[in-house]
């Protein structure tokens, strides 16, 4: 078990308790936490547990602050754009509404949800699950298995790095002014962000009960499945497996996700036939006195690279076109190691897999861009940019990759290992 120091020193608060790793399925010890202190699995370096200041107080008031700005946002001028003495002002509620009124309703819908709704529900429902640590609340669990669920679709971060592509784009052809509401937007991402960093997740779940412990100390070292246990998806709680149900939040549990390799293949062969339309159809139509330029997501980088918005076009190039790629493949490859026996790379595997989850959310930046420039530029015959079709498509195909990722099981690339280890062990 590695734990990393952060300097501060703080009274150990917790009793040592047995873990499952969720990703490589090791049972293992771990160690008195203080406070500002992280354990690692000892195996493939997941991070198993931390603990955190205030765990009720902190949360709370950055979350509670996020809200607030969120409503901050929402109420001012977002960003201004001056275009020859036309001057054309958007509201941050602009982003969605200006999509459905172009009848882009179900991209409209996604970009709210992103930015808007998801973001802010994390925000109240941190409130709630927190303040439910101090007095008991109704609908506490449901509360927070629905926040780790939605936690990966707040793109509040995303959009704010859209922002600034879109200004880089649009700084050539106009000035762009900022206006109050961007600032309490720049301010809720930040503290929206530091809200989930100062979260203690097992100082959460101990408050709703102590994490059952059904084996003996000296069993760390086995796999779970050896010992018919399984991590818990929800709360991280060990379930022998004839419960079914964890004890603690009462999220169905099985050994590996069902079915976790036909549903993985089948996310990835739609992202794959969906990523064909997505590159051929328009991401977004621009109109400039009188004449209309289609550009695709390739023809756009092009664009951005010949009027020499280099760094721009290498971070679209990067988001849109290198990451979806090569997810898909790392996922197609993860598939087959998962697959096949004898393989070595469990280590690699794990960790590729770790990274191509965590960037595969960063593709939909150009999804954003496009929703910023429709509801900015904005000026009748002079100048417009409208949405197209292949903006919703390559959200789609953002979305079904994400999906394959959650629908893999990381444990399957150790389970001829571990069932290797244990026929050693006798
Ligand atoms: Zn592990
Ligand atoms: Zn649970």
């Amino acid at each position: 078990m590695s734990d990393l120091e952060s300097g501060v020193t703080q009274p150990a608060h917790a009793s040592a308790e047995l873990v499952l790793c969720r990703h490589c399925d090791l049972l293992q010890q771990l160690p008195l936490l203080s406070v500002g202190q992280e354990a690692a699995c000892s195996r493939c370096g997941y991070l198993l547990d931390m603990r955190q200041k205030d765990p009720v107080l902190r949360p709370v008031l950055y979350a509670a602050s996020s809200l607030f700005m969120l409503v901050l946002a929402n109420l001012f001028p977002f960003i201004g754009m001056d275009v020859a003495g036309n001057v054309h002002i958007m509201s941050f509620f602009d982003t969605s509404s200006v999509l459905f009124n172009e009848h882009q309703q179900w991209l409209a819908v996604l970009v709210w949800l992103f930015i808007q709704a998801i973001p802010a529900f994390c925000m109240l429902a941190v409130i709630y699950i927190k303040l439910g640590m101090v007095r008991r609340v109704r609908g506490l669990v449901w509360t927070a298995r629905v926040l780790y669920m939605l936690k990966p679709w707040s793109m509040v971060d995303i959009f704010l790095i859209g922002i600034l592509v879109a200004f880089v784009k649009l700084v050539v052809y106009a000035d762009i002014s900022v206006g109050m509401s961007f600032w309490a937007f720049c301010l809720f991402c930040l503290l929206h962000l530091r809200t989930f960093q100062v979260i203690d997740r097992h100082a959460l779940w101990e408050s709703i009960a102590p994490a059952p412990q059904p084996v003996p100390a000296d069993f760390a070292g086995r796999t779970g499945v050896s010992l018919n246990l399984a991590s818990c998806s929800c709360c991280t709680a060990i379930v022998p497996l004839e419960q079914k149900h964890c004890g603690r939040c009462g999220t169905k549990v099985t050994a590996r996700i069902p079915a976790s390799l036909q549903k993985t293949l089948a996310w990835l062969v739609t992202a794959t036939l969906l990523y064909i339309p997505a590159n051929l159809l328009p991401i977004m139509e621009t109109v400039s006195l009188g004449s209309s330029i289609q550009s695709t997501i390739i023809s756009g980088i092009i664009l951005m690279w010949q009027d020499g918005a280099y760094p721009v076009a290498i971070v679209i190039l990067l988001a849109s076109v290198v990451v979806p790629v090569v997810k898909i493949a790392v996922m197609f490859w993860l598939c087959y190691l998962a697959s096949h026996s004898g393989h070595k790379r469990q280590l690699l595997s794990t960790r590729v897999y770790l990274l191509v989850d965590w960037i595969g959310r960063w593709s939909m930046v150009d999804v954003l861009v496009v929703a910023i420039l429709a509801a900015l530029v904005r000026f009748d015959l002079l100048m417009g940019v409208y949405p197209g079709m292949g903006a919703i498509v390559f959200a789609t195909v953002v979305i079904t990759t994400m999906l394959a990722a959650m629908s893999f099981d990381p444990r399957l690339l150790w389970d001829q290992r571990n069932k290797k280890e244990e026929q050693q062990r006798g």
